[in-house]
């Protein structure tokens, strides 16, 4: 009777937390049993908009490092075990992770909740690859209102790994959600500065389009919608002739991406007697270093706002 008491108890103390939250389902066995649920994110983005979500109910993993291209990131053996140990995944999707393999579809046949949380925005919102017919573009971060309006299927996906805290995950999330309202209102006020003419943001990659479209900018990204196609010679002579006929005065270096091509701009600028400066990096696919204010994603929005309403509120040279 001690026996089976003894037992009984050692039962319910290894169904507590996430493993009765997992709801039982087959996997990898695990060393130890976790005190709190452990979700994995791929990009430090992704990451920063499920711990506002969890709060300090989830423990939130972030594989990609600050600064580390998505584009190009390929998840070691480690990231792959961190994704099929994981209670739920969270990808950003539409092809960002464009290497990641198949170790989703595995975590997923493991019963695992998954969500590509740019996927979960209706499709009537995605732009389109002008490049790539059956793609979308993946930075749907760069919209606040979008980004805010993806919190609500975090919280729904959170809450399959912690039920008795879904009520808290909602209401972090609607938090989430008016606080990215309000950054979207903050930054139209900022960039209002910028004259309709020098409304044109230039930057290494396709990484603005969201921002472009919710900030009545256009936008001009050498390489694409992916770091993984490079600008041809007639890309940049194309682009350095309107840069010079519009006068535009500033393009944009990225954090994650070779200043190769904007560099390539200023120098075909340069020879047809138009100077084109180079702004103060933004971030566009990575977050700032952690503890830092770019180190989150309301910080790298106000970072970018900043330097792009400045740069392209200057005088022409
Ligand atoms: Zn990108």
């Amino acid at each position: 009777m001690l026996l089976v008491a003894a037992l009984s108890a050692l039962f319910l103390a290894a169904c507590d937390g996430a493993d009765a939250a997992r709801g039982g389902t087959a996997g990898p066995a695990r060393a130890e049993p976790r005190s709190k649920p452990l979700v994995v994110c791929t990009t430090p983005i992704v990451a920063d908009l499920v711990r506002s979500v969890a709060g300090d109910k989830v423990e939130v993993v972030a594989l990609i490092a600050p600064g580390v291209d998505p584009h190009l990131w390929t998840p070691t053996r480690t990231d792959i075990l961190a994704i099929l140990d994981a209670d739920a995944v969270f990808l950003n999707g539409l092809m960002l992770e464009g290497r990641i393999g198949d170790s989703i579809q595995r975590a997923e046949s493991l019963e695992r909740p998954v969500l590509r949380v740019a996927q979960s925005i209706g499709r009537e919102e995605l732009l389109s690859d002008p490049k790539r017919a059956t793609y979308f573009d993946p930075h749907i971060w760069m919209d606040p209102v979008l980004w805010g309006r993806s919190a609500g299927p975090v919280a729904e996906t959170l809450a399959k790994v912690a039920p008795r805290h879904r009520d808290e995950f909602l209401a972090n999330a609607a938090r989430f959600e008016a606080t990215a309202q309000e950054l979207a209102r903050e930054c139209a006020m900022a960039l209002a500065v910028i004259p309709y003419e020098r409304r044109i943001l230039v930057s290494a990659h396709d990484a603005f389009g969201y921002y472009g479209k919710r900030f009545d900018l256009q936008v001009r990204g050498l390489q694409g919608l992916s770091t993984e196609s490079e600008a041809s010679i007639a890309d940049i002579e194309h682009l350095v002739a309107e840069i010079a006929q519009k006068r535009i005065p500033t393009a944009f270096v990225e954090t994650t991406v070779s200043d190769r091509t904007i560099r390539a701009l200023v120098e075909g600028c340069g020879s047809i007697g138009h100077e084109l400066a180079i702004g103060e990096p933004l971030y566009s696919d990575s977050l700032g270093r952690a503890g830092s204010p770019e180190g989150t994603w309301i910080g790298m929005i106000r970072h970018n706002t900043r330097v792009i309403a400045q740069s392209l509120s200057e005088p022409r040279r």
